[in-house]
């Protein structure tokens, strides 16, 4: 059920860091990110000076640790990776920051989770590469400032909005990274087919990229899923065909919608007559937590069209009926 949750960490994670660009040769998709980021980079590289600090957005799986790998190698730099909730106390960041060397990429996932104490910290850092230690307790408690090295930080975030101003301000420069087209899907799919020494055929490949929501990780994950098919009930190559099969056994249907988020459009329209209706009703109907209708199945659904939110509550739209293969009833009749 989580092969098509772009959040999802890959149980094998030594495979999905294989499949990891590592050089900006290698980062599929994203051209205007990648141009945008060459000159954040040359122009600095150019002054001889660190590049402003760089906020990587948008939703899961869709490269923004490997686009942070990928500016360290660029700058020829080492790159500290961590990640917002690992910084719960101040003290957990001030020991990362002290321990850098000038020219770091310090790296912060799901920055938007950073801690108060941890943030206010780091816009000194950030600003003036100088933090300031407490040190002791009460009355006695006295600041000990404490330079660090010159370093770019990198953060990225699935949720932009959820920045506080003053920490998005101190980011020179705002990447915001898109869903990718079946087209760079292809490429990303053909790439680590290679890497795996996949017998992969163009139509298998376009056939695996234009089910995964348009995002590398669920890309990597289903041609996996679709190797283990081959090899076992076929003969090791994937073409179209084995791709269908195997993808119709794990329940991912041709534009990659997943069983739940079928139950979520059936309910939607069978139970509910096509909304609108709340959100928890619904997560009720299909046996979910409202959290994961919320933020797994909602955000795809949206982006295809087949569901729209509304003041009222969620809504299907002709397109859910028509997948659905259901007929929508006709209110000008009634
Ligand atoms: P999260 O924020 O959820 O950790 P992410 O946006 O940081 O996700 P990555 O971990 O960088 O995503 O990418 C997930 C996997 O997708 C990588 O291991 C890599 O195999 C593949 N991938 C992502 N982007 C690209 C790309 N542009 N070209 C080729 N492969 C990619």
């Amino acid at each position: 059920d989580d092969l098509t949750d772009p959040q999802e960490a890959d149980g094998d994670l030594d495979v999905e860091a294989s499949l990891r660009p590592r050089r900006r040769a290698e980062f599929v998709g994203q051209p205007r990110v990648r141009e945008q980021l060459d000159l954040v980079l040359r122009g600095a590289r150019q002054r001889g000076t660190p590049p402003d600090h760089i906020l990587l957005a948008g939703p899961p799986g869709l490269g923004k640790t490997s686009l942070s790998m990928i500016v360290a190698a660029e700058l020829g730099a080492a790159i500290r990776l961590t990640s917002g909730p690992a910084l719960e106390r101040a003290g957990d960041l001030a020991a990362i920051l002290s321990n850098l060397v000038e020219g770091d990429v310090l790296f912060i996932d799901e920055i938007h989770r950073i801690s108060r104490p941890a943030e206010e910290m780091l816009y000194l850092a950030m600003e003036d590469f100088r933090v300031d230690i407490m040190v002791g307790k009460g009355p006695g408690a006295t600041s000990i400032p404490l330079e660090i090295a010159p370093f770019t930080l990198v953060g990225a975030t699935t949720r932009a909005g959820r920045l506080t101003s003053p920490l998005r301000d101190r980011f020179g420069f705002t990447a915001h990274l898109e869903f990718y087209s079946a087209a760079d899907l292809t490429s990303v799919i053909t790439r680590s087919a290679t890497i795996l020494g996949l017998d992969l055929r163009p139509d298998g490949a376009s056939e695996i990229a234009r089910r995964s929501r348009g995002t590398p990780r669920i890309a990597n994950r289903l041609l996996r899923r679709v190797r283990d098919f081959a090899d076992v009930r076929a003969d090791g190559a994937i073409t179209r065909q084995v791709a269908r099969d195997a993808l119709a056994v794990y329940d991912v249907d041709e534009v990659g919608l997943d069983r739940l988020d079928r139950d979520v459009l059936r309910a939607l329209c069978s139970s509910f007559g096509g909304g609108p209706v709340g959100l928890t009703t619904l997560a009720v109907a299909v046996g979910e937590e409202a959290t994961t209708v919320e933020e797994v199945c909602e955000p795809f659904l949206v982006r295809v069209g087949m569901l729209a939110r509304t003041r009222q509550g969620r809504v299907a739209t002709p397109a859910a009926w028509e997948h659905l293969g259901l007929r929508a009833p006709d209110w000008s009749r009634s």
